[in-house]
């Protein structure tokens, strides 16, 4: 049973709390959701809405420091510059009432009515995105003799990325706001499933064939990883 069970106000602003009940589960856990922006708690069926409550009280020093502070969210509009594949871009907005998004240089042209803006360059970067991860996939899949079904695009909330049983490759958008070498990782690992399944030696050999540094760019989505989770809207 999934229910909203009330509001927790953190940084003056109010996150929505969502109770997840669970037949199999003995206590209660509590979670931030970077996808919904609110808080997950799930625990047992039986637990009581004061019961609930008190337990939320007493996690409020762990959400302080555990949900980003709504002044840390970065948007996409006229004048931000962003990372984007290892090069900075500048966002400027021509008013206009046809959309498109133009790359000139280190300048990203959005024409468009103003509060289309972050929606019309979520959209580019995801298109740009999907280019990138597909030229990468059909470089270097060859190298260790794999070619992936389809390379797809997403917005998931605790992975990089994803291999589906049938072939295909899921990518994160946001790791095009990351370090090149660092998407490129995340690339060759999830073409090295398409060859080894389990994170085995033969694995992990695999990957270091094609990008040897590959413990660096863990490090960095480790360390640095949830300031990706940022930007933007979620998609
Ligand atoms: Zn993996």
């Amino acid at each position: 049973m999934v229910e909203i069970f009330s509001s927790v106000r953190i940084y003056d602003q109010d996150f929505p709390v969502i109770y997840k009940s669970c037949a199999k589960s003995r206590v209660i856990r509590l979670r931030y959701s970077r996808c919904g922006r609110e808080i997950l708690v799930t625990g047992p069926q039986s637990v009581s809405g004061s019961h609930i409550k008190v337990f939320i009280q007493k996690s409020m020093t762990w959400l302080h420091t555990h949900v980003p502070q709504p002044n840390h969210y970065k948007s996409f509009s006229s004048g931000v510059i962003f990372p984007f594949l290892g090069h900075d871009l500048t966002i400027r907005h021509h008013a206009s009432r046809s959309s498109s998004v133009l790359k000139d240089g280190s300048l990203l042209h959005v024409m468009g009515p103003l509060e289309k803006v972050e929606a019309l360059i979520l959209q580019w970067i995801i298109v740009q995105t999907k280019t990138y991860f597909e030229k990468i996939c059909s470089f270097h899949g060859p190298a260790i003799g794999v070619t992936p079904t389809d390379v797809r695009i997403r917005d998931p909330e605790t992975r990089w990325g994803s291999c589906s049983s049938r072939g295909a490759l899921s990518f994160s958008w946001r790791l095009a706001l990351a370090p090149r070498e660092v998407s490129f990782y995340v690339a060759v690992h999830e073409l090295s499933h398409l060859k080894e399944m389990s994170h085995n030696r033969t694995f992990w050999k695999l990957v270091a064939s094609l990008c040897p540094d590959y413990q660096r760019h863990q490090k960095w989505l480790a360390q640095e990883g949830a300031s990706l989770h940022l930007w933007g809207r979620r998609s």
